[in-house]
């Protein structure tokens, strides 16, 4: 089959003949319709973050089952499946009590150590991004990362149901819990941050401030709920604490910046928290005042990881939103492209205004 190959970090995505194994007991083999491109594989394919090489990136991928293992339950041939990247043992004590985004043995879904590799270039192990490897025209993927959708759904809006929608929305619905009549801040209003930004409306939020350089990207964000914008050029800190009176219980940094971090923190009334989606350089810090910010204003900062989504409860839950009408999932695709167009989609990304570019053509 085809895939995008990258060889070493800086290098373009080259769509070259690969081999995929067949489906071991636990795995799901899937015709790739459609797969995201998302800001986790630009970070991986441009800085030295000690990801191996070579590999197939992509993650946030729909399609459609071709074979699954023996040992495989919820999902047949013919299926509409989304893939995502949360990786879960089953067994550890986090995974059964709800929380397999926190696995303590992410890579069980991974092949036992001296197995044959899944997905291999002229005989020689490639790695599969986030386990999925879905720049490609088929993945093999474990069935802990596969989840079944409605066929209705657009093969394009369902990818980004496995990352973008999990990451964005699940942050704000289950790491903050957001209720009605709490505050939300956004800070960067891309893929994963309007996807906050409709999770804190459904949250029922009574203020959603939107905050980004791009003014396009803010008349996007007030589509999927947010209440206010304001251009990041100026004092945000200042725009958000006179907004809501002192300061938010929910800001949400999705850039991945010392500065918006900080200012995250900053804007956060007494008690709040702020969330980290963002992906940081490895090694980067940031600066907090202990006294004044964390115990003073009693104010908490945490990571998050893949929207702390249960990913088989999750991901149905908004297909079924979306379908009803209640979430959006197309205007959250801003263009399509094929397999061999990887690098001129990021280059749109990184020009601004683009929601998400999706491969659709294979
Ligand atoms: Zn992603
Ligand atoms: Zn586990």
């Amino acid at each position: 089959m085809r895939a995008a190959v990258i060889t070493e970090v800086g290098q373009p995505f080259e769509v070259t003949e690969v081999t995929l194994d067949n489906p071991g007991p636990e795995e799901v083999l899937i015709e790739v319709r459609a797969s995201g491109l998302c800001h986790s594989d630009l970070h991986v394919a441009r800085n030295n973050v000690g990801f191996p090489m070579p590999a197939v990136l992509g993650h946030e991928v729909s399609g459609v089952v071709l074979a699954a293992g023996e040992r495989v339950l919820d999902v047949k041939p013919g299926d509409t499946v989304v893939t995502s990247g949360v990786h879960s043992c089953g067994v550890c004590a986090a995974c059964i009590t709800g929380r397999q985004f926190q696995c303590t043995f992410p890579a069980a879904t991974a092949r036992p150590a001296g197995a044959p590799a899944r997905l291999t270039l002229d005989g020689a192990p490639l790695t599969q991004f986030m386990g999925v490897g879905g720049f490609a025209e088929r993945v093999l993927v474990h069935t802990r990362n596969v989840v079944p959708v409605p066929s209705e759904i657009p093969f394009a809006h369902a990818a980004l149901l496995g990352c973008g929608v999990v990451t964005g929305a699940g942050a704000a619905l289950n790491t903050a819990r957001v209720r009605p009549g709490d505050t939300v801040a956004v800070i960067g209003c891309g893929g994963v941050g309007l996807n906050v930004i409709q999770g804190a409306a459904l949250g029922g939020a009574s203020r959603i401030i939107a905050i980004d350089l791009d003014p396009a990207k803010l008349e996007m964000a007030k589509e999927f709920g947010a209440t206010d914008a304001i251009l990041g050029t100026g004092d945000t800190v200042a725009a958000v604490r006179e907004l809501t009176r002192g300061g938010v219980s929910h800001a949400f940094e999705v850039i991945g910046l010392k500065a918006t971090t900080e200012q995250a923190i900053a804007m956060l009334g007494v008690g709040g928290t702020a969330f980290l989606i963002g992906v940081h350089q490895p090694g980067s810090t940031i600066e907090v005042t202990p006294f004044g910010d964390l115990m003073g204003k009693q104010k908490g900062i945490r990571g998050v990881s893949m929207g702390s989504s249960t990913i088989k409860v999750d991901i149905p839950m908004f297909a079924d939103l979306y379908l009803q009408g209640r979430f959006k999932l197309a205007e959250l695709v801003s263009h399509e492209l094929g397999l061999d167009e990887i690098d001129a989609g990021y280059e749109r990304i990184k020009a601004g205004g683009v929601a998400r570019g999706v491969i659709t053509r294979f």
